[in-house]
């Protein structure tokens, strides 16, 4: 597995990252601890250091999943990212990057994980009811206690970033980004690389749209996120899957799966780190092969035009963003 260093830290790590949002349950229509458990030990096998994670995902299940699975590991062998900023009432999610907040959350994050620091510690979501200041300085003071090792954002535009700056180091920004989120490329993904700051991009999969897996049949159970997807309904429901017939037979061309070509597509477009969604092991076989080939100049041009030829009217991931407090 290739790696690569995060921003001015000391922190080098895996270019493919595990996401375990699904592993939590929480709009992901429900977890199987063994087999999430299973998936995150197959990852680090297949070379894998970097596991994200969040309080919000199954409200504290899937940090408390990725802590037994990581116990009694050498802790050095990989590296945690969790996030901070989203309390809950009930089942509903509210953003709160208050200082309050961070302080017991991290305490919240540490006793889940089963560690006493956390690698790349990111504000899950801007907070309009808290000044940025309040926030960033929270998060300096937790890097200078070394807490935590990269303090990051996530979700972020690039003024609240410039704001952030002002009050912390910035190592890290987690926006979405894959095949069919690329919104990034114009201001965000410039502004990244011109700051020093590291991309941890997620959703590598668009919710496991880009896996080649998915028919106009394909139904999802109880509480699955992908029920209200506007990607996942009529009319666009069809445009995505005609775009993955064709980018599909881009990939067979290399003797390569959707999967290894829609990671392969991220990485060479100098993400950092690419975060691959799973909570079944055998959705990481096709880890070994994302990397050490390239997609030519020409095919990355047939894969703009398959885009823009199939995808009338494209849509980002906004539907996912959680709710202010209200005053
Ligand atoms: P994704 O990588 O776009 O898709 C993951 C889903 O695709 C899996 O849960 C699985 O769904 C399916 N899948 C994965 N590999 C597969 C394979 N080989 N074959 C068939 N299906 C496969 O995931 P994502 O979880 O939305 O995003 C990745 C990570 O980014 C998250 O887990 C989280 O850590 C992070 N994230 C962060 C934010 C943020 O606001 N910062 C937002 C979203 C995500 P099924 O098991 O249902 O088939």
């Amino acid at each position: 597995m290739k790696e690569t260093q995060l921003s001015t830290t000391d922190i080098h790590t895996s270019r493919v990252g595990l996401g375990t949002w699904a592993i939590g349950g929480w709009m992901w229509g429900g977890t199987d601890e063994d087999l999430s458990i299973e998936t995150i030990r197959r990852a680090l096998i297949e070379g894998v250091g970097l596991i994200d994670t969040a309080p919000i995902y199954g409200f504290g299940e899937s940090e408390r999943i990725v802590g037994q699975a990581l116990k009694g590991l050498e802790r050095s062998s990989f590296e945690l990212a969790t996030k901070v900023g989203i309390e809950w009432h009930e089942g509903n999610p509210y953003r709160n990057a208050s200082r309050d907040r961070i302080l017991k959350e991290i305490e919240d994050s540490l006793t889940r994980l089963d560690t006493d620091y956390i690698d790349v510690y990111q504000v899950h979501w801007p907070d309009p009811n808290v000044t940025i200041e309040e926030t960033a300085a929270t998060m300096r003071e937790l890097y200078e206690q070394q807490l935590i090792r990269a303090v990051g954002v996530s979700n972020f535009s690039i003024d609240q970033m410039k704001q952030f700056m002002e009050h912390a180091p910035l190592h890290t920004c987690q926006p979405p980004y894959n095949l069919f989120e690329r919104d990034i490329e114009g201001e965000l993904k410039p502004f990244c690389k011109q700051n020093g700051i590291a991309l941890i991009t997620y959703g590598a999969l668009c919710r496991g749209l880009l896996t080649g897996k998915m028919t106009m049949d394909t139904t999802f159970e109880g509480d699955d996120l992908r029920n209200v997807d506007p990607k996942f309904q009529a009319p666009r429901y069809s445009q995505y899957l005609n775009a993955v017939k064709r980018l599909k037979q881009v990939a067979e061309k290399y003797q390569k799966t959707l999967v290894q070509l829609s990671v392969n597509w991220i990485l060479q477009q100098g993400i950092e780190v690419a975060l691959w969604g799973a909570r079944k092991p055998e959705q990481l076989a096709d880890i070994d092969g994302t990397m050490d080939w390239e997609i030519s100049e020409e095919d990355m041009q047939q894969i703009d035009q398959i885009l823009q030829e199939e995808i009338e009217n494209p849509i980002g991931p906004d539907f996912m963003a959680p709710p202010a407090r209200e005053a």
